[in-house]
C-alpha cells in the first residue's frame, strides 16, 4: 500500500514537497487552511485592471526552479515564462546618485566605474571573497539537509573563510570607502529579515548570488509559479483540501501519527510535513503535549525575522525615473535598523523599494498607469507598535516620504490603494509574530539554531518553510520541500 503523507500549508515549501513525493508513488494530501494554494505568494487585481504580486515579486536562482521540474519529470518551460531583468535594481541613495545594478557582469562592472569609480578594483577583490564564501556553503548551508553528519565534516577552520565572526556591514566597510557602495551591499542581509550591523558576514553570499545568477521576473506575475506547483502536484495526484485549518498533529507510540483539522476531523497517515511556520508548529498545533516536545528555551532562541509594510498602488501615470525594481534608501540606515530591530517600531525614514511590473510587462496594469508594489522594512509583531490603529498613519508616512523623494503629484494620481501589514502575515498565514522570512539571521548560530527539516524531536516529523533549513525567500524554500521530501523517503524507505 502507499504510504501517506500529510502535509500541513500550501505554500511553495509545501508544495515542492508535495511534488516529489507524489511523484515517487506516496499518497500525498494537503491541509491548507486559506481557500488556495501560493501561502505567503499571493496576487490582487483591482477593478480598475491593475494587478499586484502581494508577496514575491524578484525570482533568484532559476536553476533551483527548473531543477524541481525536471526531478518530477516535467519541464518548466512548459508552465513559466521566466524574464530576464537587464537591470534587477535601481539603487537610489539620498543624495540622488543612482546606481543600476546589471545582470551582466561587465555592464555592472563598468557602472561601478562610472557612479563609484574609487570602488572598481575594491569590487573585483570582495567579489572573488563572496565568490570563496558561496563555494564553501553552498554544499554544507544551501543545497542539502544540515544534518549532524554533515555538520561534523564542516572544518573550523573554514568559519574563518566564510566570515562568519565579523558582522555583514563591517566586512562590507573593510573593503569600501564609499559608505553609498557599502549601503548597497549592506542591503542584501534584508533579504532574509536581517540586519547588516547584527547578522555575520556570511550572509554577503546573498549578493554572490544575485549578482552571479541575475533576477527574473515571470511572465503574468509571480504568482504563475504557485498556480504552476498546484498544477503539476495536481497532475501527479495530490489531493488538496482548502478551508482546512490543523488545529492538531496527532502522536502515536512517540512518533507523528496524523491531523486533528479544525473541524474535528482525525486523518491518519505514515509521515506529516509541516509547511507552516514551525515556531507556530511546535507552539500550537500539539495540544497539551506541545510544552513536552520542544522546551520554551529551545523555542525563544528562534527569533522571528522582520516583517514587512505593503502598499499596493495603482498610479494613474508613468515615470520615466523608474525601473521595474527600485530601492529608495534612507539617509540614516543604521539607525532604520535600530528602529526595526531594537525599539521594534517601523522606520521614521524608511528605505523604501518599488517594484513595478507594468514596466516589464504591460498587461499588469492599464495602458498609461503603473502598477506600484511598495515594500518597507518592519519589526516583527509586538507591543511596540499597534497596526490596528497605526497601520492608516504609516501609510501616510510613506506617501509622503515618496513625495519627498520626487513623485510630488502621486497621491492625486491614485486610483486604487490597498494596505498589507506584518498583522496581515499573521492572520492570513500563521507567520510567526508577522515575520517575512521565518527565524532570523541576525545571530552568528542562526544558522545552526534554524529548524532542520527532519525535526529532532518527532519522529516522522518533518519541516518545509522558510522558517527551516535552508530558510526563506522563494528558492530557499523550494529547496526546503526537496530536504523534507527527501528525508520522508530516506526514513520511509
Ligand atoms: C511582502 C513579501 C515580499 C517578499 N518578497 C520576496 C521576493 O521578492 N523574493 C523571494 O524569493 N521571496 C520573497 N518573499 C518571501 C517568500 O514569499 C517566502 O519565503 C515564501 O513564499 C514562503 O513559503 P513557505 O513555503 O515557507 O510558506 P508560506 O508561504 O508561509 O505558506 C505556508 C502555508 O501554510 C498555511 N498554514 C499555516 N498554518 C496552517 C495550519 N495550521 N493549517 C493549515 N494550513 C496552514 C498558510 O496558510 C500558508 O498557505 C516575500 C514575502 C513577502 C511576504
Amino acid at each position: 500500500m502507499k504510504k501517506h503523507i500529510a502535509i500541513i500549508g500550501a505554500g511553495l515549501g509545501g508544495l515542492a514537497a508535495a511534488m516529489r513525493l507524489a511523484y515517487n508513488g506516496c499518497r500525498v494530501s494537503i491541509y491548507e487552511k486559506n481557500s488556495g494554494a501560493g501561502g505567503k505568494m499571493q496576487e490582487v487585481v483591482s477593478p480598475q485592471g491593475y494587478r499586484f504580486d502581494t508577496g514575491p515579486t524578484l525570482l533568484t536562482m532559476p536553476f533551483v526552479f527548473e531543477h524541481l521540474f525536471q526531478d518530477v519529470g516535467k519541464r518548466l518551460a512548459d508552465y513559466l515564462t521566466l524574464v530576464p531583468l537587464e537591470i534587477p535594481c535601481r539603487y537610489h541613495f539620498s543624495d540622488g546618485t543612482v546606481f543600476n545594478a546589471y545582470a551582466d557582469f561587465e555592464k555592472l562592472t563598468s557602472e561601478i566605474e562610472t557612479v563609484f569609480p574609487s570602488e572598481r578594483k575594491n569590487f573585483e577583490r570582495y567579489f572573488q571573497h563572496i565568490k570563496k564564501i558561496y563555494d564553501i556553503t553552498a554544499e554544507s548551508f544551501i543545497y542539502n539537509p544540515l544534518t549532524l553528519s554533515r555538520l561534523m565534516r564542516v572544518n573550523p577552520l573554514d568559519f574563518f573563510s566564510i566570515d562568519a565572526f565579523p558582522t555583514a556591514h563591517e566586512t562590507n566597510s573593510k573593503f569600501f570607502g564609499d559608505s553609498r557602495f557599502v549601503q548597497f551591499l549592506d542591503r542584501f542581509p534584508t533579504y532574509v529579515g536581517s540586519s547588516p550591523y547584527l547578522a555575520p558576514a556570511t550572509l554577503n553570499v546573498i549578493p554572490f548570488v544575485e549578482l552571479s545568477f541575475g533576477g527574473f521576473y515571470v511572465q503574468g506575475g509571480l504568482y504563475r509559479v504557485a498556480e504552476a506547483y498546484q498544477k503539476v502536484c495536481e497532475e501527479l495526484g495530490v489531493e488538496f483540501h482548502f478551508n482546512s485549518e490543523v488545529a492538531e498533529i496527532l502522536i502515536e507510540e512517540k512518533k507523528a501519527a496524523g491531523l486533528k483539522l479544525q473541524d474535528g476531523q482525525r486523518i491518519s497517515a505514515d509521515a506529516v510535513i509541516s509547511n507552516d511556520d514551525a515556531v507556530h508548529t511546535y507552539e500550537r498545533l500539539f495540544g497539551r503535549n506541545g510544552k513536552k516536545i520542544v522546551s520554551e528555551r529551545k523555542l525563544k532562541q528562534l527569533e522571528a525575522s522582520c516583517s514587512g509594510f505593503v502598499l499596493l498602488l495603482g498610479v494613474k501615470r508613468e515615470y520615466a525615473s523608474l525601473n521595474h525594481h527600485n530601492i529608495f534608501f534612507s539617509p540614516n540606515y543604521e539607525n532604520e535598523f535600530r528602529e526595526i530591530f531594537e525599539q521594534k517600531i517601523p522606520p521614521f525614514e524608511p528605505t523604501i523599494y518599488v517594484s513595478v511590473s507594468s514596466k516589464s510587462d504591460k498587461r499588469q496594469s492599464p495602458a498609461g498607469t503603473e502598477n506600484w508594489f511598495v515594500l518597507v522594512n518592519a519589526p516583527y509583531l509586538t507591543d511596540a507598535y499597534d497596526w490596528t490603529t497605526g497601520a492608516k498613519p504609516y501609510r501616510d508616512l510613506v506617501i509622503n516620504r515618496l513625495t519627498t523623494l520626487g513623485f510630488t503629484d502621486l497621491e492625486q494620481h491614485l486610483e486604487f490603494e490597498q494596505i498589507l501589514t506584518p498583522l496581515d502575515l499573521k492572520t492570513k498565514f500563521n507567520s510567526n509574530r508577522g515575520s517575512i522570512y521565518g527565524v532570523t539571521s541576525n545571530k552568528k548560530s542562526s544558522a545552526f539554531l534554524r529548524p532542520q527539516n527532519r525535526s529532532p524531536y518527532l519522529k516522522r516529523l518533518y519541516f518545509a518553510s522558510g522558517s527551516a533549513h535552508p530558510g526563506g525567500g522563494t528558492p530557499m524554500v523550494t529547496l526546503s520541500g526537496k530536504f523534507a521530501a527527501e528525508l520522508v523517503m530516506q526514513d520511509l524507505k
